[in-house]
């Protein structure tokens, strides 16, 4: 995947994946997910949502986490799930965290080989940035005093990870429920939230990555041949149009419309609903 060589041998077992969901969307996204990746990744995911679902515990047991969280699409709701993910992760002992939406696939092979180029102890955040430029926003200081600040953030819907090492230096302003003070001070979403803390306190750069995909970018654009190299895809709208990676695959568009079955089914053939390979 990356030209550099592995800095640190980890395993899947190493690496913590927070899934973002919200009770809505079990069936009409996560299921999808848990038929796909996440069925081969169990022991590494975690799957944070608002609302009971016994089916969902059947599942993952353990694994699905109800935050308590408002359902709502506030920045206050979505901040009060990354505050959990946080938390979780922090007390697995795992070392690295990355953060998912319910809409994105997650390659865990290429995933651990990326991770596998840094120093989970070392100061690591790495993802796509939303925008072509630093984010400019407003933090709100004591006695009703305003300070400019401009940072780069990696964009949540394409998924981000962090290394241990950092993830205990952001402690102070995201762990204990902390994170949500953190995003109320600069009024910003969860995942700017995460981008501030890491640029803006603590001084650490992101880097970036073009194998994490959101919908918010022309999925067409992913190259078919480099498609088992990426590390997230997604789905779902992009300029009012409905926006998907483009590969041929197992299914049709019509059984497939998210593509991710047919990018299971191509990375684990051996899947028992995925049409057989010919045997030679
Ligand atoms: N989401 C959530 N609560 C909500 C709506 C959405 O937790 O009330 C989650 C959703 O499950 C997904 C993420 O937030 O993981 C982004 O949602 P969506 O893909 O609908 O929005 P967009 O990508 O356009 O920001
Ligand atoms: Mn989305």
């Amino acid at each position: 995947v990356t030209e550099k060589p592995p800095a640190e041998d980890i395993t899947p077992e190493d690496v913590f994946i927070a899934v973002k969901t919200t009770k809505k969307f079990h069936q009409s996204r996560l299921e999808l997910l848990l038929d796909t990746w996440i069925s081969r990744n169990l022991q590494q995911t975690y799957v944070f949502t608002d609302g009971e679902d016994e089916e969902l515990k059947k599942r993952m047991g353990s694994h699905a986490i109800n935050t308590n969280c408002s359902a709502a699409h506030s920045r206050q709701a979505l901040s009060c799930k990354m505050a959990v993910e946080y938390d979780k992760f922090i007390e697995s002992g795992k070392k690295w965290f990355c953060h998912v939406d319910d809409d994105n696939y997650v390659n865990v092979r290429t995933l651990v080989k990326l991770l596998s180029g840094y120093v989970h102890t070392q100061d690591i955040y790495i993802g796509k940035p939303s925008l072509d430029r630093p984010i400019e926003a407003t933090e709100r200081l004591a006695d009703n005093k305003v300070r400019p600040v401009h940072f780069w953030f990696a964009t949540g819907g394409a998924g981000f990870c962090l290394s241990r090492g950092l993830a205990l230096k952001m402690s102070p302003w995201a762990g204990g429920g902390h994170f949500m003070n953190t995003a109320e001070k600069i009024r910003l979403p969860d995942d700017c939230t995460v981008g501030y803390i890491i640029e803006s306190v603590l001084g650490v750069k992101l880097i970036r990555s073009n194998l994490f995909h959101s919908h918010l970018e022309n999925l067409q654009q992913v190259p078919k041949s480099g498609l088992q190299n990426q590390v997230t895809l997604s789905y779902g709208m992009f300029e009012n149009k409905r926006n998907s990676i483009n590969m041929k695959g197992a299914f049709s568009v019509e059984q497939d419309p998210s593509r991710f079955k047919s990018v299971h089914c191509m990375l684990y053939p051996d899947t028992p609903w995925c049409p057989t390979q010919p045997a030679y």
